[in-house]
């Protein structure tokens, strides 16, 4: 099959493509390289089954190519990102996810859409199903994240319901690996940088938020079995295993052997209070669910930031 990926060369977009290539498809990559870097993807190049294209997907797409599957992924992931952009991101999950449900729908290809566990904003609901329709502050600082992905949401629903197009719809929950942005402000990389400095761990507020980590490759698995799904609702994809940040650090602390200190910052606005996916859905449609131990996805993750030194 071939395959339109939009942030292909951002952290969860170029597993993507080693995935899909893995598996004997063909990929043309578009990435602004806001977020996403070249070398996330330097391996690619010179593939024969793939191309990369320096594009902003809140432009139209500039392609003739015919494809099989669209995925739309670019979006600024990161708080401090987003919060620093958010027009930006606002632009991708609405202008974006349009023009890339156009190529869908003018090739009568399948669209899937990764959305976020941050629709449900400051969850009311613990651990949050699909059909919790959650609490979103819409005039926050991170509404821009938010309601861009939920608005992506809808509009992916609006082109399957009124034009036929075959969408998914995944909400992911916190992921990390290899090729995350060690500077991009979340909170593995961060303490992993730290951790490698020797520096004080940084913990926002009093560190009893939770949040839960799945590692790369099962994500990118539960994407490639949601793609494949007649599923029209979105499906959560995330681990279950919940840890608040406090237990986090002390997690980075046991793995790297280090008796690092902790510095305590201040909670930034409407930081979700608890995360946890419930994943009911996908183990019963996909048969997924993740597999990789925290451990074992750290010390991969601790491998990557060191050779990047
Ligand atoms: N966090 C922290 N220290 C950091 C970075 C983040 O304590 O140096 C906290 C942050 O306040 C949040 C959680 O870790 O409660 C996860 O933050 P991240 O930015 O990774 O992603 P989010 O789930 O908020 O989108």
């Amino acid at each position: 099959m071939h395959h339109l990926i939009s942030g292909a060369a951002g952290f969860i977009g170029s597993h993507l493509c080693d995935r899909l290539l893995a598996d004997g498809h063909s990929v043309l990559a578009l990435d602004n390289l806001k977020t996403g870097s070249r070398r996330n993807i330097a391996h690619l190049q010179g593939r024969e089954r793939f191309r990369f294209v320096e594009h902003d997907v809140t432009q139209p797409i500039p392609t003739a190519e015919t494809f099989d599957q669209v995925w739309h992924l670019a979006s600024l992931a990161s708080p401090k990102e987003y919060l620093a952009h958010p027009i930006e991101t606002l632009e991708s999950g609405s202008t974006g996810t349009r023009n890339m449900l156009e190529i869908a729908l003018r090739d009568g290809a399948r669209f899937l859409l990764t959305s976020t566990s941050e629709c449900y904003g400051d969850p009311l609901e613990h651990p949050q199903k699909e059909t919790y329709w959650g609490n979103v502050n819409p005039v926050g600082p991170r509404s821009c994240y938010d309601e861009s992905k939920r608005y992506a949401e809808a509009i992916t629903m609006a082109y399957h319901r009124h034009k036929g197009v075959r969408t998914n719809i995944a909400r992911i929950f916190n992921t990390y690996g290899p090729r995350m942005a060690l500077h991009d402000g979340r909170v593995v990389p961060a303490f992993l940088d730290q951790a490698l400095r020797g520096a004080p761990l940084t913990v926002y507020g009093e560190g009893n938020q939770t949040r839960s980590f799945c590692y790369v490759s099962d994500l990118v698995d539960g994407l490639v079995r949601l793609s494949a799904s007649e599923e029209r609702f979105p499906v959560n994809l995330g681990n279950p295993i919940e840890l608040t940040i406090l237990e986090f650090a002390e997690r980075i602390r046991r793995l790297m052997g280090l008796k690092l200190e902790l510095v305590f910052k201040p909670l930034p606005e409407d930081d979700p209070r608890k995360r946890q996916p419930n994943i009911t859905k996908a183990k019963q449609l996909l048969d997924w669910e993740p597999k990789v131990p925290l451990e074992d996805g750290l010390r991969a993750t601790v491998e990557y930031f060191k050779a990047l030194a």
